[in-house]
Formats: structure tokens, C-alpha cells, sequence
């Protein structure tokens, strides 16, 4: 029997939805929306493709953003000049840098210049990372915040089941993981370097896939009715590996005819359908919760001003 699909792109269209009137409210009790700085630096296409999602989300809601695009050449210290006027603006609310950064600049000094504890909409300075760890409020991170919601909103039990997460970033498996320990789950983190991760992921009750490495997790990694959440989001462009991984799906082969590409996750898709109670599809399972969970967290931070 195949899983359930878990639509991310429906839980997130209901997130949205609810933020609608908080959007509102805050609007008219302040005289002005949320509103959302987005600091985009260089070119990067795939980051430029994420940063006009964010900005869309935002037009849609209502919520105010503010762009600024530095050139990808950039010093450290011109950047922290650049982003002067949007570090004083105290109508901002949030502030995100778009990661990755380009090689001359350094994350652990850029961030905690550029986005201070009460602006970190995407949960990943110190403070918001160490408040999860000891389960107090704070923007949480958007991908891991979003799946937790997927499961709740789903129906999907945690407390008392066994979680596996693949990954251990600090933007996706730690905050992941913890998460899902918050919520009672018995959790196990895997890596690069655990031993036998197949026999690791077939004790999952609930497998969380989050290593950007397409399809790596097969048949044998899944116990039969688990819940499988693939993080993954990889493109791929070898043909033999995409006729191989799609062979069941006439649809996908045909938009890799077009485009010479298409999108893969951490797991192989016909595996995760067959064995799985319940899963969620790359893409439209976990990507637009994302999205969903910084809008989220943007308003959060504008009613806590
Ligand atoms: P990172 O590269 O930062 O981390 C990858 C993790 O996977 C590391 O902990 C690494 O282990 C582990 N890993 C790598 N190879 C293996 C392997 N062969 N076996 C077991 N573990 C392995 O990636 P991110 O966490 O940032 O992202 C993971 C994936 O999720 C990517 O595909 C990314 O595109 C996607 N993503 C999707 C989002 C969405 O909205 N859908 C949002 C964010 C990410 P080690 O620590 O030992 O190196």
C-alpha cells in the first residue's frame, strides 16, 4: 500500500492563511505591517531563486520587506557599512542574511553583527539556538519549525516514537532533533561518519532525511510504515540516475527532457512511496513550509516589539 502523501504546500497555504488577521491587527494597532529586511549578497542563482520566494510571501501577506542586494566582492567591513541603515531602522522586525555567504566572508562574524537576537527570524544566531536547546521561546529554525508543524498539523504522533534524523547542521538535523526530543520522541542523529546507517534508519519510526546527497537513503533504509520526511533538495542532471530513480514516473522523465534537470531529495522516491505510511514529496513537502515558517517568525517578532 503506498504512504500518504504529507502536502506541504496545503499546511503551508493554512499557516499562511492564519497569519492573514495578525498581519492586520498589527498593522492597524502600530500604523505600519511587519516587516522583513532581506540581505542578499552577490549573485548566487539558487539564492536568488529563494530570496524572491521570500519576498513574494511577504507581498502576499502584507507584510513589508526591505531588499538589499551587496556585490558578491565585498569586505566585511564595507558590508557592515552597507547595512547600517537597516541595523538602525527600528521599524524593522526581522532581519535575514542569505546564506551561503561568498568565501570571503566568515558566517560566525557576519551574523551576530548583522542580526541581532530580537531580529533573528531565521533561528540561526546563539541565542535563539541555545533557547531551543533548553526548550524556551525564541524564532525557531524555518525548516525543522515547519516540519514539526507538518507532523502536528497531520496528525502524525511524536511522543514515544522512534525519530532518526540524517544531518546534523545547525540550521536543519540539530535543531531537528531537538525539536523532536522536546516533543518526546527517542531520538537518534546520524552523520557522515555513523557506522551502518542503514541498519540506524530502520529503526526509525519517524525518518527525517537531511544530508543533500540524492536519493542516498534506498529500500533498505525504510522500515516498512514509517514516516519519511526528505529535506533533500538536489538537482540532478545524470541522465542513467534519473532514468533509473524516476523509471515509475513518466512525468518527471518527460520535465528532465525539457529542462536537462530535475529535483531529487535524500531519499529515493519509489522506496519512500511504497514502504511508507506517510511522506513528504520532493518538491511541494517540506520546501514551502519553509517559507511558511519565516513568514511565522516575522510576525511573531512584530508582535513581541
Ligand atoms: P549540510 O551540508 O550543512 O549538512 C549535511 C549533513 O548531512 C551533515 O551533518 C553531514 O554529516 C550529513 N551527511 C552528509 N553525507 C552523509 C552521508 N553519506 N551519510 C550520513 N550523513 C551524511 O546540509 P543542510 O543541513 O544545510 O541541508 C541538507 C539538505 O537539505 C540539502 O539537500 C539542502 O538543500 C536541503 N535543505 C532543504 C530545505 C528546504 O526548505 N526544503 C532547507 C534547508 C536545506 P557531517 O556533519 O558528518 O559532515
Amino acid at each position: 500500500m503506498a504512504g500518504v502523501i504529507l502536502d506541504g504546500k496545503k499546511i503551508s497555504q493554512e499557516i499562511l492563511a492564519e497569519l492573514k488577521p495578525r498581519v492586520k491587527e498589527i498593522t492597524k494597532r502600530r500604523g505600519r505591517p511587519p516587516s522583513l529586511a532581506v540581505i542578499l549578497i552577490g549573485d548566487d542563482p539558487a539564492s536568488q531563486i529563494y530570496v524572491r520566494n521570500k519576498i513574494k510571501a511577504t507581498q502576499d501577506l502584507g507584510i513589508r520587506s526591505v531588499e538589499l542586494k551587496p556585490p558578491g566582492t565585498i569586505s566585511t567591513d564595507d558590508l557592515f557599512h552597507a547595512v547600517e541603515s537597516i541595523l538602525r531602522d527600528k521599524t524593522i522586525d526581522a532581519i535575514l542574511v542569505q546564506m551561503p555567504l561568498p568565501k570571503q566572508l566568515r558566517a560566525e562574524e557576519v551574523i551576530p553583527y548583522i542580526v541581532d537576537p530580537f531580529r533573528d527570524v531565521d533561528g540561526f544566531g546563539i541565542h535563539s539556538l541555545g533557547s531551543l536547546v533548553v526548550n524556551r521561546s525564541a524564532p525557531r529554525a524555518c525548516t525543522p519549525a515547519g516540519i514539526m508543524q507538518l507532523l502536528q498539523r497531520s496528525k502524525i504522533p511524536v511522543a514515544g516514537k522512534h525519530a532518526v534524523v540524517v544531518g546534523r547542521s545547525d540550521i536543519v538535523g540539530k535543531p531537528m532533533a531537538l525539536m523532536l526530543l522536546h516533543e518526546n520522541a527517542t531520538v537518534t542523529i546520524c552523520h557522515s561518519q555513523t557506522r551502518n546507517l542503514a541498519e540506524e534508519c530502520r529503526r526509525a519510526d519517524i525518518l527525517v532525511a537531511a544530508m543533500g546527497k540524492p536519493a542516498l537513503i534506498t529500500r533498505d533504509y525504510i522500515k516498512p510504515g514509517a514516516v519519511v520526511i526528505d529535506v533533500g533538495m538536489n538537482r540532478l542532471t545524470d541522465r542513467v540516475r534519473v532514468q533509473s530513480l524516476f523509471a515509475h514516473d513518466a512525468a518527471r522523465l518527460a520535465a528532465f527532457e525539457k529542462n536537462g534537470s530535475v529535483l531529487v531529495g535524500d531519499v529515493d522516491p519509489l522506496a519512500m512511496q511504497e514502504l511508507s505510511s506517510a511522506y513528504t514529496p520532493v518538491p511541494g513537502g517540506v520546501g514551502p513550509l519553509t517559507i511558511a515558517m519565516l513568514m511565522v517568525n516575522t510576525v511573531d517578532l512584530a508582535e513581541m516589539h
